[in-house]
């Protein structure tokens, strides 16, 4: 009897992904439970970097879920998702030629900031209560969540519950997002609200090359072989984090999820079929935000006041685990960067080179000294203002690349910078919170149809063509130099490698 009532999961071991996902819904008894002839099945990866690798889940994973459903009679199989900080799915796919893989092999791919959104509310909900979701995903009979097994700064792990996280549009991202580490964060209930809002019907989670350390952007590769699916998104998660070496109910979204009576997050009622959880467990390292780490940096030092997990401190760590591209050379020549972040940061000695990074930093710091005399600095050729404030809450991608471009202007440390500002640019749809001071001054009194009349205005200001150009000078540059399987990928695609 008790047995019926526990969670199934179904972990699948193999030499590739294909046999892994096919292993793990054997173990569950087949996928023909949940997907019968003639249905429409919508699948959401996580596509969340542009430069492909272990960040991303595999096109294999995809591919042995696409056989599956062929098999069991599915009419069509559909591959969903939406833009990253600003910038589509079209963009971030296209770069690697992930799109044209996933139509050679059958599937259909759908861009999600590109089609219908679907008003869904829920008053049960903890903080989010009313959301946008894809009209794909209401249209779909099945819809799969296929993220893959990372460390995360603000969450511990990102698997399926956070992929959730994907099917909104920037908007709608950008809400509740100030979550404190150490407060009463909204930033996970927010995340399983989602979850709560669109459930989806199986979770099959890309463990066969997980990620641990700095993730969910940066992090080492962990080769696990394993492919992890569920019908309850909540069992398949916490299943996962047990073999990542996490305590069970250890992290905030399974055990938030968990509590809520969402899904079952407590090992103890999960029933494990296909392999041996114990024999697969691992103990990942875990992704670290604070500066003061023994993990080296360079050319920038961090003065972080109170900073949200899920929006400044994420980004500032991005340029952290970045840092020995970016600023190891300028440091030479200009000393290190000061970034300032958060609301009242500690104050900058007073001949440093200072980023002010998001809304609270710029305002709580509107007094320091850094602002009365501004010293000149940079080339002689180009002298320019010692500081340089980097606006929005959050500050979108845009933002903040241009600031870096116009930071290292002269020194150029980074050979792709203009191109990834290009790409940036010609593909920006701001977060409704991160338009810029001057043009957002109700900040804080947040009017979603106003920001969204402000989206739309600039997706239709008709970007620049020359964004194509930049993409292959970007694949060239840096996606050979990250990953040798974006080559496999880029062949399997049609496209030859530089
Ligand atoms: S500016 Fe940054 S730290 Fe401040 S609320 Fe916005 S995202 Fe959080």
């Amino acid at each position: 009897m008790e047995t019926n009532q526990k969670a199934k999961v179904g972990i699948g071991y193999g030499n590739n992904r294909i046999e892994c996902v096919r292993k793990a819904f054997a173990a569950l008894g087949g996928i023909q439970q949940w997907v019968k002839p003639g249905h429409k099945v919508l699948l959401k990866p996580n596509i969340m970097a542009a430069q492909g690798g272990a960040q991303i889940t595999h096109i294999d994973t995809l591919k042995g879920l696409y056989l599956l459903c062929k098999e069991a009679g599915a009419k069509e199989v559909w591959v969903g998702e939406n833009s990253v900080c600003g910038m589509s799915p079209r963009i971030q796919m296209g770069i690697i030629g992930y799109d044209r893989a996933l139509e050679d092999i059958g599937m259909k791919v759908i861009f999600f900031d590109e089609e219908d959104w679907v008003y869904r509310f829920r008053g049960e909900n903890y903080c989010l209560k009313d959301i946008h979701i894809p009209k794909s995903l209401v249209d779909a009979d099945v819809w799969i969540t296929v993220p893959v097994a990372k460390t995360h700064e603000a969450c511990l792990t990102t698997l399926g519950l956070k992929n959730s996280h994907g099917i909104l549009p920037d908007e709608d991202k950008a809400r509740h997002h100030r979550g404190r580490p150490f407060g009463n964060s909204s930033l996970w209930e927010k995340f399983v609200d989602i979850y709560a809002i669109s459930k989806p019907h199986l979770c099959v989670t890309d463990m066969f090359h997980a990620m641990e350390g700095q993730g969910p952007a940066f992090g080492d590769i962990v080769e696990m072989r394993l492919v992890v699916a569920s019908a309850d998104s909540v069992a398949c998660d916490a299943t996962v984090e047990a073999l990542m070496g996490f305590e069970n109910l250890e992290c905030p979204l399974t055990k938030i999820a968990h509590k809520r009576g969402l899904g079952i997050g407590d090992m103890n009622q999960i029933q494990v079929v296909g392999e041996n959880l114990l024999q697969h467990r691992r103990h990942f390292k875990r992704a670290l935000w604070h500066p003061d780490s023994d993990r080296p940096y360079y050319g920038i030092r961090i003065l972080a006041g109170d900073v949200c997990h899920g929006g400044c401190q994420m980004i500032v760590r991005y340029l952290i685990d970045l840092s020995h591209i970016l600023f190891k050379k300028m440091e030479r020549e200009l000393g290190p960067i000061y970034i300032l972040v958060g609301d009242n940061p500690p104050p900058p000695p007073e001949k440093a080179f200072i980023l002010v990074f998001g809304d609270c930093a710029i305002y709580s710091t509107w007094h320091y000294q850094y602002r009365q005399r501004p010293k000149l600095i940079g080339p002689w050729w180009k002298p320019r203002k010692g500081y340089i404030d980097v606006q929005g809450c959050v500050p979108v991608q845009l933002e903040w690349i241009r600031s870096m471009a116009h930071l290292v202007e002269g020194y150029d440390p980074m050979v792709s910078l203009g191109d990834a500002v290009s790409v940036v640019e010609a593909d920006q749809v701001t977060f409704a919170e991160g338009i810029s001071l001057e043009k957002n001054p109700r900040r804080w009194n947040f009017d979603r149809e106003w920001a969204r009349k402000y989206a739309r205005e600039i997706q239709e200001s008709k970007p620049p063509r020359y964004i194509y150009a930049a993409n292959e000078s970007i694949k060239g540059q840096i996606l050979r130099k990250t990953d040798p399987e974006v080559d496999r990928i880029l062949r399997e695609a049609g496209v030859e490698p530089e």
